[in-house]
């Protein structure tokens, strides 16, 4: 019996355990080491960063479905990974650190046959003096930095029902950050709710953000079809904030959160400040810091991943100018070059570089979004990896067959705010492909006919089916693979 061992049970992970234990029954095992006791649809959190939801309504213990589905568990987080054994062990092995209360700080070792690697971001708080949850801004990374954020919103609410004046800065603390999308459709559930409190008038509220323009979500922009015309993200994203008396402040990097003022840097140089009594701004993102060692413990950590952390994979990774960047250079098949029992998805993966075009501010200071790394690619291409590794492992194929790229795959970015069936709206954009390709589509980089924008109710009865059904899925109830990624 061969083990597949997973690292990290978030969306990739759990999509790729779920699958993987499903094509492989009794015949071989599924192992997951993930740190917390709790599996968290992330998206969701937004709701709960203003109040709309509880964390238990975006969580559930994972431990039950792991015990109905077989597959073997370890609330644990992942240290090193040894792809060639050591000098006592033969088997390819991960070293794991405990994390549930019984067994808190104990290490062990686990062999594999196969692993992936889908341990997510680092939330990298600490690139930014004075960012996030335990200084002085809110995130709504986690659940719990979302109730944190909705009690800071509710104080900052209060102030407003008192007669005074607010100021709320919602959006990237670094001139790397990626997920803007994230902090956009907190933005927009913020402004929402501000109106259905009724403080609307009282509030200041100010975008700021690493995009070169507005609406570049780090996908570098894009040309949407809307309502039989032709407009770019930037003009319909100016235009949702111009409509919503949003202020907005782009190609900043967030250099210092203080108690009451942010300090940033402008792409062309400039130092600028501006005060907040509320800020929710998301951190950049890093690897997890896993570390790698040879046989004879060497260190190879530089060799598997890249320096931001992420694990290395089949990308072209050769640096290159941003207008010679392919739809080919990104990876496919997530399988590590060096290892070829070893894969990584989800955020875990590195990129081979941004989407969005590389700015630097005459201080050398990068200024530009990394690209996204949302559920739905995470979710497709976790699919696809277990498939691939089932299929090794119950002998139907010596390499990996199918393929997942960034470039050949569509997404759909829903920003839902409200939470009752009627009184809710949404901005729901489409995109093909994410990367954009200008091989094929030489005038925009992506598919019209598949790339739109629209706003309104539809949107945010899906992105509601949506939470339902994805916390069902997880949750491997009745049917579950019917719900797609
Ligand atoms: C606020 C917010 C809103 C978002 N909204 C959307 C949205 O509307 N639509 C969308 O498509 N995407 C959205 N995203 C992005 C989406 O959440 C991510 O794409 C998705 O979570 C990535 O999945 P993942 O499995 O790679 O990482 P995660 O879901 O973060 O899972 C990583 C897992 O690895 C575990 N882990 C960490 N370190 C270790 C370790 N050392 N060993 C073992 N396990 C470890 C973590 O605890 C976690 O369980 C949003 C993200 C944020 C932050």
């Amino acid at each position: 019996m061969a083990r597949l061992l997973i690292l990290g049970g978030g969306i990739a992970g759990q999509t790729a355990a779920l699958h993987a234990k499903k094509r492989l029954g009794g015949s071989h095992e599924v192992a997951v080491v993930t740190p917390n006791s709790l599996w968290n649809w992330i998206p969701s959190n937004i709701w709960v960063g203003v109040g709309l939801m509880k964390p238990e309504q975006v969580t559930f213990p994972l431990a039950p479905v792991y015990r109905k589905t077989g597959i073997s568990h370890y609330q644990a987080k992942a240290i090193s990974l040894h792809p060639e054994g050591s000098a006592g062990q033969p088997k390819p092995f991960v070293t794991i650190e405990h994390t549930s209360p019984e067994k808190k700080g104990r290490q062990e070792i686990v062999t594999y046959d196969y692993l992936i690697n889908s341990t997510g971001p680092k939330l990298n708080f600490d690139a930014t003096p004075g960012l996030g949850p335990l200084h002085h801004s809110q995130s709504v990374c986690t659940y719990d930095h979302a109730a944190h954020a909705a009690t800071a919103l509710d104080e900052a609410v209060a102030r407003m029902q008192r007669g005074e004046k607010q100021t709320l800065v919602i959006g990237t603390g670094h001139g790397t950050c990626t997920c803007q999308g994230a902090a956009f459709e907190y933005l927009f559930n913020v402004e929402f709710e501000l109106r259905r409190r009724k403080v609307r008038d009282k509030a200041n509220l100010v975008w700021i953000s690493n995009e070169q323009e507005l609406g570049d979500f780090g996908i570098g922009g894009m040309h949407i079809k809307r309502g039989g015309y032709i407009t770019h993200s930037r003009i319909f994203t100016e235009s949702l904030y111009t409509e919503r008396g949003v202020k907005w402040i782009t190609r900043a990097h967030v250099k210092e959160v203080g108690p009451n003022t942010i300090l940033y840097e402008t792409l062309d140089g400039e130092e600028k400040t501006v005060s907040f009594d509320f800020a929710m701004l998301l951190p950049p993102f890093a690897g997890v810091g896993l570390k790698a060692f040879d046989k004879q413990g060497a260190d190879i950590t530089a060799t598997m991943f890249a320096k931001s952390g992420f694990m290395l994979v089949d990308g072209n990774y050769e640096p290159k100018p941003y207008d010679q960047w392919l739809p080919s250079d990104w990876p496919s098949t997530y399988q590590s070059p060096i290892y070829k029992n070893i894969f990584a998805v989800g955020i875990a993966f590195a990129p081979p570089h941004a989407i969005s075009k590389p700015m630097t501010s005459p201080k050398g200071t990068p200024i530009f979004p990394a690209p996204p790394r949302t559920g739905m690619p995470s979710g497709v291409m976790a699919r696809q990896v277990a498939f691939n590794i089932t299929d090794m492992m119950q002998g139907r194929s010596e390499v990996p067959t199918r393929q997942a790229s960034l470039a050949r795959m569509g997404a759909a970015c829903i920003a839902s705010a409200g939470n009752s069936f009627w009184n809710g709206t949404a901005v729901a954009m489409t995109m093909y492909p994410i990367v954009p390709d200008f091989q094929t589509y030489p005038e925009t980089g992506r598919a019209l006919r598949y790339t739109t924008g629209e706003i309104g109710l539809a949107g945010h009865w899906i992105k509601h089916l949506l939470h339902f059904g994805f916390i069902y899925k997880a949750r491997a109830n009745p049917f579950w693979r019917v719900v797609p990624e």
